[in-house]
């Protein structure tokens, strides 16, 4: 499905981003795989070599951050590989801090990653995509884009941002050939959630119709289908994959 297509996914070391690394490699395409530390990144580098060597990937670990660094990566992997089609903006992390404790710098540290890195990473790979004819963005959201959660506020007030810079970046962006989407995960099995004691995970599930949580190869699906032709005129959607997950 996705032939010899050339995609970058952020926070493609473990969790969601690992299992969609390898759906996008298992599919034909090309991946360029971020992560933040140079172990990581070769210890999933390694893995994936190990289930196919035959496969076409690569790491790198630039500081999502600092806009210079991640323009500097993404010109090169456009130089190397002649193109950029898919931008997977999946790195981000959670947060569960009441509003009486946050500290200086402890909103600024989720909104940095979770919205100001997706900025950094779209600004140069759109320039590549324009000048290719096109291409197709896919950022990560969560179901708590829509329910708000009671806690760690900066996670939530992140995604509802995500989702607003995906349909305004769909608007700009569609005569340009660039199609921009979102998924949103409900509660899916990534690390976090497998260290939860069975007693926490329960009550999760009788909220979720389809009686259980997401794994990770759930929303690698979803990212998949954005990813290929088959999605050639869906742009500016936020598609849920939580199980119809109630708030
Ligand atoms: P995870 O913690 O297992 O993986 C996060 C990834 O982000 C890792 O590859 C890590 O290297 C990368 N990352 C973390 N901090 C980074 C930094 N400072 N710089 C660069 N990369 C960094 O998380 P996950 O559960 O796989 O989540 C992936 C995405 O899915 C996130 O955007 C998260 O908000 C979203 N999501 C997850 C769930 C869930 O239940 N797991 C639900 C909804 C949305």
């Amino acid at each position: 499905m996705l032939k010899n297509k050339v995609a970058i996914v952020t926070g493609g070391t473990r969790g969601i981003g690992y299992a969609i690394v390898k759906k996008y490699l298992e599919n034909g395409a090309k991946v360029i795989l971020f992560g933040s530390r140079e172990e990581t990144v070769s210890k999933a580098l390694q893995s994936l070599k190990e289930e196919n060597a035959n496969w076409i990937v690569e790491g790198a670990y630039p500081n999502l951050s600092d806009a210079d660094a991640v323009e500097k990566e993404i010109n090169a992997i456009a130089e190397k590989y002649g193109r950029v089609d898919v931008l997977v903006n999946n790195a981000g992390i959670s947060d569960s801090t009441k509003i009486d404790d946050y500290q200086p710098g402890g909103f600024e540290k989720v909104m940095n990653l979770n919205v100001l890195a997706l900025y950094n990473t779209i600004k140069p790979s759109v320039k590549v995509m324009k000048q290719q004819g096109g291409g197709c963005i896919i950022n990560m959201s969560s179901m708590v884009s829509k329910f708000g959660q009671p806690g760690g506020v900066a996670y939530p007030t992140s995604k509802f941002a995500v989702n607003g810079m995906t349909v305004s970046l769909a608007r700009e962006l569609g005569p340009d050939q660039i199609r921009v989407n979102a998924v949103a995960p409900g509660v899916t099995r990534t690390d976090m959630v497998a260290a939860l004691p069975e007693e926490m995970i329960a009550p999760l599930v009788a909220r979720i119709p389809l009686r259980r949580i997401g794994e990770p190869e759930d929303i690698a699906n979803a990212c998949l289908f954005l990813a290929s032709d088959l999605a050639s005129y869906v742009t500016g959607e936020i598609l849920s994959v939580d199980g119809a997950t109630m708030s």
